[in-house]
């Protein structure tokens, strides 16, 4: 495109809320034949909220979600501020303070699997299957059975271990964005493909892909997995788009031929990408790649 067109494009793109950062994201957006989407915080709301907590040991409801709160307390994670939120809540239920909890030292994030954390002496996780696993916390049927039960559900559940030992869990839902499904069909349209990539389970990531009407899924990937899977798709000659919110998108976001970041997402996947979409809503993708379908041709 020349660069009239290019300022054209990209001006008309900024007052539709669609940043685009150069004439080399607008030339290949048209091209794009694959639309690569995360799932928290892209295609669900991102605002996770507990809805049920259950314990398996003998520690009381309040001591238990302190914990989890005193762990996550310095998580940017959204799940992280969902437990603390909850916490908070259940504290102002039962008319105790609301903003101390206790001390907890050592904090680690491991990056789509949780945080791990010292308190009193004990060490404390909250996060995943995958996190329990690495540290060799035992599962019991018990547990089994409610992660399966809630994540048939699309909830993802966040497991708490102290000790070694997991001590409860918390079931967590995120509502998919109301006009995923119509833009994923939109795309179909298209003659473009959908793909899901997220570092949440299996059983949540197909819940969800369902709902939504996307057409392959990539769950329990970590962020250079995510990165992978789009260099994976462009080996095959696929043109491909990635949008996404998070730190952990950013590879991904940087390998595709577009990346696209959700305007409310994470300052690093904003800088990653070749496109921001400002107002966070995903017609936008499709505002993008129609802007560049009108430029190209325009042109030709
Ligand atoms: P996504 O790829 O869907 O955006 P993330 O990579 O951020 O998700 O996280 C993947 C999974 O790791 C989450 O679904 C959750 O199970 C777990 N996880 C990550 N960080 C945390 C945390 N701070 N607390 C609890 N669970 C976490
Ligand atoms: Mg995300």
């Amino acid at each position: 495109a020349t660069p009239t067109a290019v300022m054209v494009a990209t001006g008309k793109g900024a007052s539709l809320g669609v940043l685009i950062k150069g004439g080399d994201a607008l030339e290949k957006s048209h091209k794009v034949k694959t639309v690569v989407f995360d799932k928290t915080g892209t295609l669900t709301s991102g605002r996770p909220s507990v809805v049920g907590a259950v314990l398996f040991s003998s520690y009381s409801m309040e001591e238990f979600c302190d914990v989890s709160a005193a762990a996550e307390a310095n998580s940017e994670h959204p799940i992280a501020k969902a437990i603390v939120k909850y916490t908070k809540m259940l504290r102002q239920k039962f008319g105790s303070n609301t903003e101390h909890f206790p001390e907890a030292k050592d904090f680690e994030v491991h990056t789509g699997a949780g945080v791990s954390v010292i308190i009193e002496g004990k060490r404390v996780l909250v996060g995943n299957r995958r996190l329990m696993k690495n540290f060799d916390a035992a599962f019991s049927h018990e547990v089994e059975n409610f992660v399966a039960e809630n994540e048939q559900l699309a909830r993802t559940c966040v497991l708490v271990a102290i000790g070694g030992k997991i001590a409860g869990a918390f079931a967590v839902t995120d509502p998919v964005k109301p006009e995923a499904q119509r833009v994923v069909s939109f795309l179909h349209s298209m003659g473009i493909s959908s793909i899901m990539v997220t570092g949440d389970n299996w059983a949540t990531a197909q819940a969800i892909s369902k709902e939504v009407g996307i057409q392959a899924v990539f769950a329990e990937t970590d962020p250079s997995g995510k990165a992978d899977k789009i260099k994976d798709l462009q080996s095959k000659g696929m043109i491909v788009a990635m949008v996404g919110d998070g730190i952990n998108d950013s590879p991904a976001l940087v390998a595709a031929d577009v990346g696209m970041a959700i305007g409310a997402g994470t300052d690093v996947a904003i800088e990653a990408a070749d496109i921001v979409l400002i107002k966070s809503n995903l017609e936008d993708v499709i505002t993008a790649i129609h802007l560049s379908r009108k430029t190209i041709s325009r042109i030709r």
